[in-house]
């Protein structure tokens, strides 16, 4: 299996070298558009590494599962979806044009607009403490932490999430008795948590393992938390192209612009990869090629025959 990791990476660094990195949060342009990561849990504990494993990077929208499972733990299924939708969009992350045309509600947790609302959802003091600390949990690492540089670049620039969430206010989606900006502050504290790789390989497990972390016993989530959340890593885990990831790749899983792509191949393993390049829908380039990989050879797509699934 290491083998097969290293030579996802050495796949993947094999195609020309195309696309960008994020460059509309500028604090994201500094990344190092050479670094490729990649690294898988597996059930025993052991993680598996290979490339640029030790470089941090924003989670950006893979802070996404996290929060909708805080908001899930925190004000129930019912308060959760009757602000925001299941259904994918096809249209980008960022994109406002349904708030308008369809209903004011979003769509799903997984776009910016949902992510406002779920932030929104979050009962409790603390927010973002509270996601932090579970982020913690989910990676198995205390250490990690907000990036206050690329935090402090979206608040200064976010301003379409701005205009997503004074709109959504203005039609009654979130509480017109709060400052929008409190949420706002949450969400871009969220997205700008700095993970690498291993972390999200074992996050990843986490969430394959049904919410139990499989080396110390300890439940993070919920069962039914963790099912719905890797339905949506599913349907609207790569922005829009999360069709065509399905087929090709059929692993649940979700990206953010930061580079980094989260996947959990149910109870067998979690996979993190890394790279900050992405294509014109916002995914890591890089990240999808591993991932295209470690499917193919190891027979991980979720409607593989069983016997195909490498040990
Ligand atoms: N913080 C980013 C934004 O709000 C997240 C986008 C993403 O990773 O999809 O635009």
């Amino acid at each position: 299996m290491q083998k097969l990791l290293d030579d996802s990476v050495t796949y993947a660094k094999s195609f020309p070298k195309t696309g960008a990195v994020a460059s509309y949060i500028p604090e994201l342009a500094k990344a190092d558009p050479t670094r490729y990561g990649a690294a898988i849990a597996l059930p025993n504990g052991r993680t598996l590494i290979s490339g640029d494993t030790d470089v941090p990077f924003t989670m950006q929208s893979i802070s996404k599962v996290v929060s909708l499972i805080l908001a899930l733990q925190t004000s129930g299924y019912d308060a959760v979806f009757k602000r925001v939708g299941m259904e994918p969009t096809g249209d980008a992350f960022n994109s406002i044009i349904r708030l308008e045309t369809n209903t004011a509600k979003p769509s799903n947790p997984m776009i910016n607009a949902g992510a406002i609302v779920v932030a929104s959802c979050i009962q409790c003091e603390h927010p973002f403490e509270a996601m932090l600390q579970l982020t913690r949990k989910f990676c198995g690492n205390d250490q990690i932490e907000l990036n206050e540089a690329v935090y402090l670049s979206e608040k200064k620039e976010g301003k379409r999430n701005r205009a997503m969430a004074y709109f959504m206010q203005s039609e009654g989606i979130l509480p017109s008795d709060v400052d929008v900006e409190y949420y706002l502050d949450q969400y871009f504290r969220m997205c700008s948590v700095s993970v690498t790789a291993p972390d999200l390989a074992r996050m990843g497990m986490v969430l394959a393992n049904n919410g139990v972390n499989p080396v110390t016993g300890e439940r993070v989530a919920e069962g039914w938390q963790v099912r719905i959340a890797k339905t949506f890593m599913v349907t609207c885990g790569l922005y829009d192209s999360s069709g065509a990831f399905a087929v090709k790749v059929g692993i649940p899983s979700k990206s953010g612009v930061g580079g980094g792509i989260l996947s959990a191949v149910e109870k067998r393993m979690g996979i993190g990869v890394f790279h900050p390049m992405l294509d014109a829908k916002g995914n890591s380039i890089g990240g999808v090629r591993m991932l295209e990989f470690l499917s193919q050879r190891m027979g991980l797509h979720m409607f593989s025959e069983p016997e195909t699934v490498a040990g």
